[in-house]
């Protein structure tokens, strides 16, 4: 036992879960990558001013939530809350939008927010997320709709729902965002909540007290309000979606927590998690580029939670975590026949085969209940005499059949029937 734990909101990634984490990770990878997007990477922490910038002064997760510190020099950064602004900045930073248009990106890694923990609600988080920067097109909003889907579908989840909603754009959200001001300001709500009706009256919308709730029953809705390009795109978007044949819950008051939004905005939720269903969500960010100093450049992307498509994942009893791989297991009975199984075990590897063995001088009987456990098909059993005559004990430990096969041959031999 040790003194220290891991600090509040955080957790150990341990196996057997991890492998599941590992999967998810390998399996979007593969998948975005035949889609067209390519691996990115950027620092755990930035300028704090990015993220003020970019998510918005006004989302809590800039007001509240965000691990600010200054540097030995005195520079104020941050650990990421999200991805998507740094993707921007590093676009930006390096012209990657001098080439094909959209520039196609994913990227999975931890984030950090200072929320209250609970289930599916961490300070350290995993999110794996793609991003299309360039594109004005609708069909890249579907395309992206679709690769997540597919990723959640891939992975064996079948009851998440996906909610859609537009946010408008720079000419007909203010309008709305004024209709809804006040609407909301002839309510019966606290001081706090008339605060955020000023400085961001969509995210009201969120409220989930019933008190609340029961009273934005006649609310003006964006869906009404959208300028005519705007509910252009979302027709196009919903068509095409019905077209796919992917299901979708139109939801009006769908808002986001980050300030750069417009247009498609879109959630994954999942039924069987509890408060925190949302298993993943994104939209479209068509001024984010500019607002960071860049060129315009209209863009979509996601993030999706990893520790809550775990979640999911458990909850419909699909866990798909698994042992460490391996096929054969070395036994040794003596410190020669050690180097011997060794150097085989290491052979194996080379040649693609998964294979380990028991340290440690194990007896006999130890090292047989370690290969057993070790999920391994076979068994190779080195004793002294084994070794005078140049062989090695190849037990099937499905069947418990054993025989001898000669030490020269035996990688040959596994490799034939691990076919
Ligand atoms: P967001 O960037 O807020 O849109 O988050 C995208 C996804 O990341 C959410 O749908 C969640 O699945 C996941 N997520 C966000 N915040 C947390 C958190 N504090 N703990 C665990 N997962 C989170």
């Amino acid at each position: 036992m040790s003194t220290f734990n891991a600090p509040k909101g955080t957790f150990d990634m341990l196996p057997p879960y991890s492998e599941t984490y590992n999967r998810i990770r390998i399996q979007f990878g593969l998948e975005l990558r035949d889609a067209g997007f390519q691996y990115i990477e950027t620092p755990t922490f930035e300028d704090t001013g990015l993220f003020a910038r970019g998510v918005g002064e006004s989302t809590d997760i800039v007001s509240k939530e965000m691990y600010t510190f200054s540097d030995r020099a005195g520079r104020s950064l941050t650990l990421r809350p999200e991805g998507t602004a740094a993707v921007v900045r590093s676009v930006l930073q390096h012209k990657l939008y001098a080439a094909r248009l959209p520039v196609k990106l994913w990227y999975f890694g931890s984030y950090y927010r200072y929320e209250q923990p609970q289930a599916g609600r961490t300070r350290q988080f995993t999110q794996v997320g793609a991003e299309a920067i360039g594109s004005r097109d609708p069909l890249v909003d579907v395309e992206m709709i679709a690769l997540a889907v597919e990723g959640f579908q891939k992975l064996g989840l079948t009851d998440f729902r996906l909610l859609l909603n537009s946010l408008g754009c720079r000419e007909c959200r203010p309008v709305y965002r004024s209709r809804l001001q006040e609407f909301l300001r002839s309510l019966d709500l606290d001081e706090d909540t008339l605060r955020r009706v000023d400085i961001n009256p969509l995210r009201v919308l969120d409220d989930k007290r019933p008190e609340v709730q029961a009273q934005l029953t006649g609310a003006p809705l964006i869906t009404d309000s959208l300028c005519e390009a705007c509910a252009a795109h979302h027709t196009f978007v919903r068509s095409m979606l019905d077209d796919l044949g992917i299901k979708y819950e139109d939801d009006p008051r769908l808002v986001r927590g980050l300030d750069y939004y417009v247009r498609t905005i879109f959630e994954f939720v999942h039924d069987g998690l509890g408060a925190q269903s949302a298993i993943g969500g994104g939209g479209r960010y068509d001024g984010l580029a500019q607002e960071l100093g860049g060129p315009e450049l209209p863009s979509v992307g996601w993030a999706l939670g990893v520790g809550r498509t775990m979640l999911a994942l458990e909850a419909e009893g699909r866990e798909i975590e698994m042992g460490a791989d391996c096929d054969v297991y070395g036994v040794a009975l003596g410190e020669e026949a050690r180097r011997e199984v060794f150097k085989l075990v290491t052979a194996l590897r080379v040649a693609d085969i998964p294979a380990d063995m028991a340290f440690d001088s194990k007896k006999l009987k130890g090292a047989m209940k370690a290969a057993d456990q070790s999920g391994a098909r076979y068994a190779i059993i080195l004793g002294d005499r084994d070794l005078a005559d140049g062989v090695v004990q190849l037990k099937d430990l499905t069947t418990g059949d054993q025989a001898p096969v000669s030490l020269h041959l035996v990688v040959d031999s596994l490799k034939e029937k691990l076919q």
